[in-house]
């Protein structure tokens, strides 16, 4: 069965994500593990995960998703700004194996400010090497990303270039944004074998844990990081129809992030992309 979600806010706890999920047709979801642009975390409420885990189990959710902070950037040449970052990746990290063991940890890999992708690259790997410990049961995923400003993790290369220095580098993966990759001007729409055979043979397939299916505002190659509803982007819905369909994608989660007013424009995409799927 295709495993799809979408971006769901956490303020109302992990039971809400999983009703919310389940109202709209999803089997996983992706939340942000505290105020997107940083701050505190809520205290983790037992009685709230454990109605979580009986819902969860009635959706048939059993792969999340948490995202850390987009503000977060451990390639940043201050040394607070790479401090802060240390220390939210070493709180959350330690707060998905109290909630909930096992899943999945997404982070955007940070921005080099100028200091150049080999530094930049250098310090990423570092907290990395920081915050992971052998008996952690997350898994870390590195987003894939468009390359605007000085984003590091805009190529494969660069993404495999991190995982190398990693020490403990079987508790890390990547999560692929289809926005993001095009942007950054992999071509999935007409050439999605040679983009997944380029993936393979760069970092891994069997490092790709998570798909964020979006549409792009832009043409491949803008390095703009716009995201579109699906199909109504320069990717079109049958290009990202096809990802869900991919044999070497269909078991992974899928996670819309498209611009969405209310939870009907996503239950309106789960609906249609799980019709034109073969494994719906
Ligand atoms: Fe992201
Ligand atoms: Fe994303
Ligand atoms: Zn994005």
């Amino acid at each position: 069965m295709l495993t799809i979600g979408c971006h769901l806010s956490c303020s109302k706890g992990y039971a809400n994500m999983a009703r919310e999920t389940a109202s709209i047709g999803g089997n996983t979801f992706q939340f942000f593990t505290r105020n997107p642009r940083g701050g505190k975390a809520k205290a983790l409420d037992f009685d709230d995960l454990q109605a979580y885990a009986a819902l969860a189990q009635d959706a048939g959710i059993t792969r999340i998703l948490a995202h850390a902070p987009y503000t977060l950037n451990p390639a940043s040449n201050k040394s607070e700004t790479r401090e802060f970052a240390l220390m939210t990746l070493t709180d959350d990290l330690a707060r998905m194996e109290q909630a909930t063991p096992g899943q999945l940890y997404n982070m955007h890999p940070g921005s080099h400010v100028g200091q150049g992708t080999e530094t930049g690259i250098a310090l990423i790997a570092d907290t990395l090497n920081e915050v992971l410990t052998p008996d952690m049961t997350t898994t870390l995923l590195l987003e894939t990303m468009s390359g605007k400003g000085s984003e590091v993790g805009a190529t494969f290369e660069e993404i495999a270039a991190i995982i190398e220095r990693v020490n403990l580098d079987k508790q890390v993966g990547v999560c692929l944004d289809t926005c993001h990759v095009w942007d950054a001007g992999y071509d999935i729409v007409d050439d999605l074998d040679g983009v997944l055979d380029e993936f393979d043979r760069i970092i891994g397939l069997e490092r790709l844990h998570a798909i964020h299916l979006n549409d792009s505002m832009n043409p491949r190659s803008s390095h703009k990081d716009r995201h579109a509803r699906i199909g109504e982007g320069h990717i079109g819905f049958e290009a990202l129809s096809a990802l869900t369909n991919h044999p070497k994608l269909a078991h992974l989660p899928f996670y819309l992030e498209t611009p969405q007013d209310e939870l009907s424009g996503y239950a309106r995409e789960i609906s249609a992309l799980r019709a034109a799927c073969r494994n719906s």
